[in-house]
C-alpha cells in the first residue's frame, strides 16, 4: 500500500519506520528541511514509562492555584481570546477528577510500557545510537513532605504494573553521586530502573535515515496545505513550498504534532490537541563539568525539571505554558531552569554556552494521544502525545502500522 505520513517529528518518523518495515511504500512529508526540527528537537530526553501518568490529577489543582501569577511557575495559564485554549483548560480540570485520573493512568501505562519494550527491540534490531542511557530514572526530593507523598504514590502505581522503588537519601546518592553536592540535600526519591533517556532529535534523524535505506522517501521543505476527500476516503494531499505538488496515496497518517487540529478541522474531525509550551536548556560539558554532571536521567520533584545526560551535553527541561502557538524563548523561564541546575550541580554551567529552546507539546487534556482510525476509512491519526511523545513514540508508531495494515495493534490502550 502507498502510505503518506504527514509530519516527521519523532511520532511521524517512528510511524514511517514501522510502516516501511511492514512492507508498505512510505512517503514522509515535513515542512522543515530535515526530520525532528520542531517539538522533537530538544526535549527532556526521558523515556519515562515508569512515570507515564497524566498531569491532570487530583493533586495538581492546589498546586496550580499556588502558582497563579508567578512568572516562573512550572504550569502557567496565559489567558487569550481563544476558545480552544479555554475549552482545553476546562477539560483538563475535568480530567483531574479521581475516577478520570485512574482511567487515564491505566490507559497511558499500557501504551508506555509497550512503547519502552518496542524501543528496546528496535535498538536491538538496528543498533541505532542516540546518546542513550539505559540505567533508569531517579525522581528525587529535597523536602520530607514531598518525599512522603511520592513514596505513597509509588505504592499506588503498582496496581498499573508500574514498578517504582522508594530509595533513601544514601541510596539516591549511590545511584547518582553527582547529587551529593546539591545546595539543598536530597532526602530521598523514587527509582524506575527500567526507564531510559536519550536524544530524541538524534534518534528521529537516524531512524528516518534507516527508513529511507529501507525504501521510504522523505520529502522535506514541503508544507501540507490540505487533504482532498471523496466520499469516505482521502485521495490526495496538497503540498506547498519548494516541493509543491499533489500526492495521491492509499492511506494517510496525520502526525503533525500541535498543528494536527488545523489540518483535520476542515474534514469535520475535531481533536482536543492544544500546544503546551515548554522550555529546555542544553549545556555543553567541559571535561571538568563532565565529572560533576549526573550520568543518569533525573526528575527534580521540587523544581519540576527533568535532567538528562546526552553524551557530552546536559539537557534540563520543564515548565508548561498554555499560551497559543507562540514560540518565543522566555528568558525568565529558561533562567529559572538554569538556576535550578546550578543549585543542584554547583560549578557546572558556563552560562555563555547554554542553549535555550522552546517547543510546543501537542497536549490533550487526558494526556493520552489520539492514535487510530477516523471517520474516513483511509485516514489515520498518530498525534497528541503531549508531555510523553518520546516515551510513547515507538509503541504508537508500531501500533499505527498494525492498524493501517488491518491488524489488531495488540496493546492495552484506547485507540480512536
Ligand atoms: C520542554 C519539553 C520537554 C519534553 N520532555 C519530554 C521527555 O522528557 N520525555 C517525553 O517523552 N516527551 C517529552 N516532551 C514531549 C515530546 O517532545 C513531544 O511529545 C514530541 O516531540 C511530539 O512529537 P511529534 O512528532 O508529535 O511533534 P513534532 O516533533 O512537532 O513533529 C510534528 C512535525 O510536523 C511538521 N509539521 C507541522 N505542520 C506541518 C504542515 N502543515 N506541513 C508539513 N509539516 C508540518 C513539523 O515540522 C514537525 O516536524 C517534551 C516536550 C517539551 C516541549
Amino acid at each position: 500500500m502507498r502510505v503518506l505520513v504527514l509530519g516527521a517529528g519523532v511520532i511521524g518518523v517512528t510511524s514511517a519506520w514501522y510502516l516501511t518495515r511492514a512492507g508498505h511504500e512510505v512517503t514522509l512529508v515535513d515542512r522543515q528541511p530535515d526530520p525532528g526540527l520542531e517539538t522533537s528537537r530538544a526535549n527532556g530526553g526521558q523515556i519515562s514509562a515508569g512515570h507515564a501518568e497524566p498531569w491532570a490529577s487530583p493533586d495538581v489543582i492546589p498546586k496550580v492555584l499556588r502558582w497563579l501569577g508567578r512568572e516562573d511557575a512550572p504550569l502557567l495559564f496565559r489567558p487569550r481570546a481563544d476558545w480552544a485554549q479555554w475549552e482545553w483548560g476546562l477539560r483538563f480540570l475535568r480530567e483531574c477528577l479521581p475516577g478520570r485520573f485512574e482511567r487515564n493512568t491505566r490507559n497511558l501505562a499500557g501504551l508506555a510500557l509497550h512503547s519502552r519494550d518496542c524501543l528496546k527491540a528496535l535498538r536491538a534490531e538496528t543498533g541505532i545510537e542516540y546518546d542513550q542511557v539505559t540505567r533508569g530514572i531517579l525522581q528525587f526530593c529535597v523536602d520530607e513532605a514531598e518525599f512522603e507523598a511520592v513514596s505513597r504514590h509509588a505504592q499506588a502505581m503498582n496496581r498499573y504494573g508500574i514498578r517504582r522503588e522508594v530509595k533513601s537519601a544514601p541510596e539516591c546518592l549511590a545511584i547518582e553521586p553527582a547529587l551529593g553536592r546539591a545546595a539543598t540535600p536530597v532526602v530521598g526519591g523514587v527509582f524506575t530502573p527500567e526507564d531510559e533517556s536519550g536524544d530524541a532529535h538524534k534518534f528521529t534523524q537516524r531512524l528516518a535515515r534507516l527508513a529511507v535505506e529501507r525504501g521510504a522517501v522523505f520529502l522535506g521543505g514541503a508544507s501540507v496545505e490540505a487533504v482532498e476527500s471523496a466520499g469516505d476516503r482521502i485521495v490526495a494531499a496538497r503540498l506547498s513550498g519548494a516541493k509543491a505538488q499533489r500526492v495521491e496515496a492509499d492511506a494517510f497518517v496525520v502526525a503533525l504534532g500541535s498543528y494536527s487540529p488545523q489540518l483535520l478541522r476542515p474534514l469535520g474531525i475535531r481533536i482536543p490537541v492544544y500546544p503546551l509550551k515548554g522550555y529546555s536548556i542544553t549545556i555543553p560539558l567541559s571535561a571538568r563539568a563532565a565529572e560533576i554532571a549526573p550520568t543518569i536521567s533525573l526528575s527534580d520533584e521540587a523544581g519540576k525539571v527533568v535532567i538528562s545526560r546526552l553524551g557530552d551535553r546536559l539537557r534540563a527541561a520543564g515548565t508548561a505554558e498554555l499560551n497559543g502557538y507562540d514560540l518565543q524563548v522566555n528568558a525568565v523561564r529558561c533562567a529559572s531552569i538554569l538556576e535550578r541546575v546550578k543549585g543542584l550541580f554547583p560549578g557546572i554551567a558556563d552560562e555563555a554556552q547554554v542553549e535555550p529552546w522552546a517547543g510546543l507539546r501537542p497536549a490533550t487534556p487526558t494526556n493520552a494521544p489520539a492514535v487510530g482510525r477516523t471517520r474516513y476509512s483511509n485516514l489515520f491519526l498518530n498525534t497528541g502525545h503531549g508531555t510523553l511523545g518520546w516515551t510513547l513514540a515507538c509503541g504508537s508508531g508500531r501500533a499505527i502500522a498494525e492498524i493501517v495494515s488491518g491488524r489488531p495493534p495488540g496493546v492495552d490502550f484506547a485507540f480512536t
